[in-house]
């Protein structure tokens, strides 16, 4: 084990992911705190001759994060640097994670434009896999960075913007951790706003006739459809019978909370205590993005093949929507998206079916959320992304020897 730049030398405990269906062995841990402590750690390892890589909470369910070369736990990057009322933007330690984010912001005006199913995740995380919500207008983490600040491989901080660097922000805003160590970074806001919520429970045929309505009415609509009986209680939701789904409406609103008395599956909060779900860690998930106009078909041809594969697709399948973006590696670039989520059950072998998923969603022009399992290689990556050789010269002129790679990303984008 080399020694850690900051005297730690834990004696290569294993890494595990939130979920548990990742694990690696790193040679060894540091820990930063600092910009600086993230300076000293990437020199250190470039000089040991290892990889290295930043976990940000471990809410990925691919290998995106392990690494057998150092390990950089940046846990003590936290906290915003930098509010701009005016330009409504704020400065943010890269492991800060949304939950974190909601207080501060709030008390300042501001807000999160929108936020998915959890606010678990750390900053850094989310914008490198470009983490989204629901909402036809409505972007991912990716489209919201304006600016960073970052480790590169030689150890110098890089800053990037929209307007002094676009090429390296449009890389940036999505790039799975490979062009360096974020320790800062700059996100786009808008208003404190407060949202009603309404969860219902409807048929299949009552959704499918109300779909364009709904869609077009409300900030956020999604929603869980339902393969079996059991499907609902798997995610932690009230039972809900096969074919029904649990349909999630939110709209802005300027009522406040406790005004008046509303029904028990309503709410109106301020907008960050309204987004986040708790789930438990018993699902492995697989999630692609296809363009937003073939939602329904997408929706009804996914449906049909699960029900065709039972029992193993007996997971609730997600769908949401999700707007444009300019970010290269983003699965929204210049697509605005419907996103098809679907599971398989930890212990059970679930790889066939997922894998049929992912011929069927790839076939529809499916792409891959980063932090979702997928089955994507090189060749893939080039017909799915029109930006993927850029990224690459641009990853291969920032990091040479391939430093912020590991086998799973070596394989796509080494
Ligand atoms: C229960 C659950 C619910 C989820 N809900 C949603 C959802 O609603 N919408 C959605 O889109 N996704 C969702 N996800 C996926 C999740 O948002 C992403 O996988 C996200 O990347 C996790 O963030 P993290 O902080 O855990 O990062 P990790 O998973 O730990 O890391 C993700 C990537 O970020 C990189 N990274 C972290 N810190 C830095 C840094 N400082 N500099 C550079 N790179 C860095 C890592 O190297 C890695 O490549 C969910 C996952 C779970 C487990």
């Amino acid at each position: 084990m080399i020694k850690s730049f900051n005297g730690i030398q834990r004696q290569s405990p294993a890494w595990t992911n939130w979920v548990g269906n990742q694990s690696c062995v790193p040679s060894c841990i540091a820990e930063a705190s600092s910009e600086q402590d993230v300076v000293k750690a990437i020199v250190e390892a470039s000089q040991a001759g290892l990889q290295l890589r930043t976990p940000g909470t471990g809410h990925s369910f691919t290998p995106i994060s392990c690494t057998d070369g150092m390990l950089l736990d940046t846990r003590g990057l936290t906290g915003i640097t930098a509010i701009d009322k005016t330009s409504r933007t704020a400065t943010v330690r890269s492991h800060t994670t949304i939950a974190e984010l909601g207080v501060p912001l709030w008390e300042a005006g501001l807000a999160l434009k929108n936020q998915g199913d959890i606010d678990s995740q750390t900053i850094a995380g989310s914008v490198a896999t470009s983490t989204h919500g629901s909402g036809q207008t409505l972007g991912s983490f990716s489209s919201v960075l304006s600016a960073c600040r970052l480790v590169g491989a030689d150890g110098n901080i890089h800053e990037f913007s929209l307007d002094k660097t676009p090429d390296e922000m449009a890389a940036a805003q999505c790039s799975i951790g490979m062009l360096g160590v974020m320790t800062e970074l700059t996100i786009q806001l808008a208003p404190a706003y407060h949202l009603h919520e309404m969860i219902v429970f409807m048929p299949l045929d009552e959704l499918r006739e109300r779909w364009d309505q709904l869609l077009a009415e409300y900030r956020h609509f999604s929603f869980f459809w339902m393969p079996t009986d059991a499907s609902s209680e798997l995610y932690g939701f009230p039972p809900a019978m096969a074919d029904f789904c649990m349909v999630k409406l939110y709209q802005e609103t300027a009522e406040k909370p406790g005004t008046r008395p509303l029904p028990p599956n309503e709410r109106i909060d301020r907008s960050y205590r309204i987004y986040p779900h708790v789930f438990e860690p018993n699902f492995h998930e697989l999630e692609y993005f296809l363009p937003a106009a073939s939602a329904r078909d997408a929706f009804e041809s996914q449906r049909e093949f699960m029900l065709r594969n039972l029992p193993d697709s007996i997971f609730p399948l997600e769908l949401r929507f999700v707007a444009a973006d300019q970010a290269w590696l983003s699965p929204n670039y210049k697509r605005d998206s419907v996103v098809i989520s679907v599971s398989g059950k930890p212990g059970t072998d679930y790889w066939p079916y997922l894998k049929m998923c992912d011929q069927r969603l790839s076939e529809l022009g499916g792409r891959p959320h980063w932090g979702k399992l997928h089955f994507m290689t090189a060749q893939r990556l080039i017909s799915q992304f029109e930006k993927y050789e850029a990224f690459r010269t641009l990853r291969r002129k920032l990091d040479p020897a391939g430093m912020f790679l590991n086998d799973h990303l070596s394989q796509m984008f080494g």
